[in-house]
Parts: structure tokens; sequence; C-alpha cells
């Protein structure tokens, strides 16, 4: 009798998850140009960051679909590097037409997996859309250089060309714009692409590869896998991937980056960040606040160039407690919720770090000026919220100024002078962002000369260049030696190859050979 209990409880559990596993759907590989259902046996539950309700399912791929992804770009590569340049130009024009006229599909597509607002979220899909804008202006991009007559009727070309098949890991933060930061600048140079989203949130890169489809790019150009850590070493170690992109954390970032360079790829890696917003007595008092507060806690403080920092220089300390008013009037609430400032952290785990981290500070002696861990949305009962928070009075040695928070927590300190600002973040070892609010034009120039970091705002709070320039953030914030986008990212996705040649109509006079180097 226990023995038939038992078999009916395990058929019981076995039907159980196999209906649950039913009515989840599941997110696919995009394998030379198909979605292609995994055969994995491990699944990774995706949840909607507002209830923490299973929405899909994402695989860790297997080693097989992982190995057919590789196989596919690497057979694409042999046609699409020879296509012409302007065929790679008109499918980006397509492209970007596409990614325009969905745009609020891919900002709902977004929201739903990682909780942002929408306007926030059509916010990371146009910044994406911006470089698939600039990737259309590759016919001057992708230009060589040339000298004629280097010596009597020799003349030399440099090409820019293609790697081969490049590869790129993305963070959950921008699901759409860090996806598109890296394939279409890859695919225009000529390269083919292996593409691994964050298993948080794959779906709008999913989509944007759909797009990319109908827009002209053939099978096998760009291909997703899905994963974690098998999915990062096999891209770091696959012999046929040249060059990796990678944008998250700095301990991810830091061991992909020794790994695939071990592997003798190129590899670019975006990671972690602090970043510090000084502000100067003489700033306009109005504005700053408004930056400071929508720079500090939009998105939820889960963007790395979130200003989670302020410094408050001399007298401009007396601003503080205004700082804690308007912080105060931003409304938490689930993503698609119309007047929603900021939506859920992306994860229960991620949501008891940050509040770990608060406790942290208070233990350490900051003092908490406004408490948002204890926040419940209403309807939103079992999402991960926590509301805006700020830690004043907080020390540089203390573990809450140290750790990259990544949640909506404005750590605020003060100092005496510019000098010591300067100071203080140059001693960070941080050098994604910064940012300085005055009306002096002299402070300001001060400031950009001698602070040692790579994006700096002068009254702009988060100061992302456009793609034409190239997100350079510098120190601990990158690994490699070419930024992401822009002119930088043209060269991290080409090589130069020179020709030189000599033409000339008559034969030689003198038949002995030189053996010397010409003089
Ligand atoms: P993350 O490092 O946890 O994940 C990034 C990628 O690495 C994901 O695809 C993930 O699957 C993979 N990964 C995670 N842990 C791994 C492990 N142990 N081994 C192998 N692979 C692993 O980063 P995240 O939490 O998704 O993103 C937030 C971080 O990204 C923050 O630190 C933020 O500052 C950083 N970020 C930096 C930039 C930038 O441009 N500097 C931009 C966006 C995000």
């Amino acid at each position: 009798r226990n023995i038939s209990q038992a078999k009916s409880v395990s058929i019981r559990a076995f039907l159980a998850r196999g209906y649950a596993s039913a009515n989840i759907p599941t997110t696919k590989n995009f394998i030379n140009g198909q979605m292609v259902e995994s055969k994995t046996t491990e699944w990774i539950d995706l949840k909607d960051p507002a209830t923490n309700q299973v929405i899909t399912r994402v695989p860790k791929s297997t080693k097989q679909e992982m190995e057919d992804a590789v196989a596919s770009a690497k057979a694409a590569y042999k046609t699409w590097s020879k296509t012409s340049i302007l065929t790679r130009q008109q499918v980006m024009f397509k492209f970007q037409h596409l990614i325009r006229a969905n745009m609020k599909e891919l900002a709902e597509l977004v929201t739903k997996e990682q909780g942002k607002t929408l306007v926030d979220a059509e916010g990371d899909v146009l910044r994406g859309l911006q470089v698939v804008e600039h990737c259309c202006s590759i016919t001057s991009l992708q230009l060589g250089e040339t000298l004629p007559s280097v010596s009597k009727d020799m003349d030399t070309m440099t090409f820019r060309v293609p790697l081969g098949v490049c590869a790129g890991i993305t963070p959950f933060n921008f699901p759409a714009m860090i996806p598109l930061w890296m394939f279409p600048l890859a695919l225009v140079c000529g390269n083919t692409y292996v593409i691994k989203p964050s298993e948080k949130d794959p779906g709008a890169c999913m989509r944007l590869v759909e797009l990319g489809k109908q827009a002209g790019i053939p099978d096998g150009c760009v291909n997703v896998i899905h994963g974690m850590h098998d999915s990062v070493n096999f891209i770091c170690d696959h012999p046929d991937i040249q060059a990796i992109s990678f944008v998250g954390s700095d301990k991810v970032g830091r061991y992909i980056y020794e790994r695939g360079s071990k592997h003798g790829k190129r590899v670019q890696a975006n990671l972690g960040a602090k970043n510090h917003g000084v502000i100067m007595p003489d700033a306009n008092k109005e504005n700053t606040l408004t930056q400071l507060v929508g720079a500090a806690f939009g998105a939820a403080g889960q963007r790395c160039m979130a200003l989670t920092t302020a410094v408050f220089v001399g007298e401009s300390k007396k601003w503080i407690p205004d700082l804690v008013e308007k912080a105060k009037k931003l409304k938490v609430n689930a993503g698609h919720v119309a007047d929603a400032d900021l939506g859920p952290v992306i994860s229960p785990e991620a949501k008891q770090r940050i509040l770990d981290l608060v406790q942290s500070g208070v233990k350490d002696g900051a003092n908490l000026a406004l408490d948002g861990r204890k926040i419940v949305v209403k309807g939103y009962e079992k999402g991960n919220f926590v509301g805006p928070t700020i830690l004043a009075d907080v020390k540089t040695d203390m573990e809450c100024y140290k750790e990259e928070i990544f949640g909506p927590v404005l750590c605020v300190l003060t100092v005496d002078t510019i000098d010591e600002a300067i100071d203080l973040i140059n001693n960070n070892p941080y050098g994604n962002g910064t940012a300085i609010f005055t009306r002096n034009g002299a402070t300001a120039r001060k400031f950009t000369q001698e602070i040692d970091v790579g994006q700096i705002g002068v009254n702009v709070p988060i100061p992302v260049p456009l793609p034409m320039f190239s997100f350079t953030g510098s120190r601990a914030s990158f690994a490699g030696d070419n930024n992401f986008y822009g002119k930088a990212g043209v060269n991290f996705y080409t090589q130069l190859k020179t020709v030189t040649s000599l033409w000339r109509e008559q034969d030689v006079t003198d038949s002995r050979s030189a053996t010397a180097m010409p003089i």
C-alpha cells in the first residue's frame, strides 16, 4: 500500500510539474535564423519583479545548441563578410525603422521582465536605437587610410576589415539598449554574432533579433543562446569566437576579461560604478536637487550611471533636507502603472542585498534621512519594491559607500572645498561617471580637468555620450582598449589590413636581387 501511495504521489507531482510547465511559455534559442526550443533539462524561472509570478522559463542552452550557434555564425560569416557595405547599411536602415515602429511593444517587454517604468523602458529602447542609427553611417565609419607614393611607384592602403564571429554577454538592467550596443555594430562591420542576454530578462533581445531578421539580417548572422556560467565559459573558451563584448558587474567582468584574453580574444568590458554628484553652493538649487533625485532614484537606482553619491560642498549642505523632501514625492509602483516614478528592483535577492547595505550604513553611523525599506505597494504586495532611501553623514570607509548598491539608495557626504571633493572622487576606484552642479565656469573647468573619471557632466546628471561619441567609463569601470560604440566601437569590431603595392610599367634593368633593407 505504501509503495502504491508513493507512486501515486510521484505521478501527481510529475503531472503537476508538467501542467505548470505546459502553461508557462519558454524562451527559445535563436539559431540560424530560427526560434528553437531548447532540449535542456535545466531551466531558469523568470519572474515579474512586480509580482514574483513566473512569466517565462529561460533555458540553460545545451553544449550542442551553443556549438550550433557558433557553427551557424561561422558559416554565415563567409558570405556576410563579403556583402557590400551598402547592403549592410541598407539592412541597418530597415532595422532602425522597425525598432522605431515597434518601440512601444519593445518597451512593454522590458517593463514586464525588468520592472522599470514604461516611459523609462522607452528610453532604454531609444538609446539602443540611436546606436543602430549611427551604424547607418558605416560608409564613413569604416573608411581606411591611403598614402600614395610611399616610395617610387609604391602606394599603401589600410583597410578596416571584420574579425569573424564575435560574442556579447549582457546585464539585466538595460535589456534592449545593451544588446543594441553590441550586435548591430559588429554586424554592420561585417562580423557575425552570438549573444547571451541576461537570463533575468532576455525578452527584448529575442524580439530585437526577430526584427533584425525582418530587416534582412541573413540567417546565422546573429544567434542567441542562454544560461549563466556554462554559456559564459563556452564563449570565453571557444576557438571560433574572436572577440567578446561584456557589460555587467565587476567580478564577472574581470573574470570574463581574463578568461577571454587568455584564449587570445579581444575583450571590451564595461563594469560596475559608483558615480558622484558634486553640489557647489553657487549651483541653481532647484534644478540641481531635481536632477539629483531623478538621477539617483530613476530605474530604482539600477543604472550603471545612476548618481548614487551626492557630495555637498560647503554651504550647499543646508539643502539636504530639501533633497529629502523632493525624494519623498516620488511614486513607487509597478512599472506599467501610469504615474510610477520608479518600479521594483530585479529580484528578492537584489532587494535583500540593498536592505543589508542600508542596514550596514545605519550600523556604521550614517543618518537614515529617508527610509524606503518598508514600503508596500497596494496590489503588488509580493513585488521587490524599495522606496527612495537617503543615507546622510556617510563616510568613505563605510560599506554602503564602498559597495555599488544598485538600488534606490542615495549616499550623502559633505566636504568643505572643491579640492576635497575632487580628491574623494579620484580616490574611489570606479571611473564610470560624475557630475558637478555649479554656475561658475572656472570651477567647472577645474573639475573637468582634474577629475579622473571617464564621463563628466557639467549641470548634466547622467552624462552618457550619444553614439557618435563612445561610452568612456574608465579605471575600475572598464577593462579593455576600445570602448563601446562610436569610433572606438568600430575599432573594436575591426582589424587593420594594410596593402603595399608597386605598379611600374617598365621591367627592371638591374636584375640583381637586393638582400639589404632598402634605404
Ligand atoms: P552580472 O555581472 O550579474 O551579469 C552580467 C552577465 O554575466 C549576465 O549575462 C549573467 O548571466 C552573467 N553572469 C552573472 N554571474 C555570472 C557568473 N558567476 N559567472 C558567469 N557569468 C555570470 O550583472 P547584472 O547584475 O546583470 O548587471 C548589473 C551590473 O552591471 C552593475 O554592476 C552595473 O554597474 C553593471 N553595468 C555596467 C554598465 C556600464 O556600461 N559600465 C552598464 C550596465 C550595467
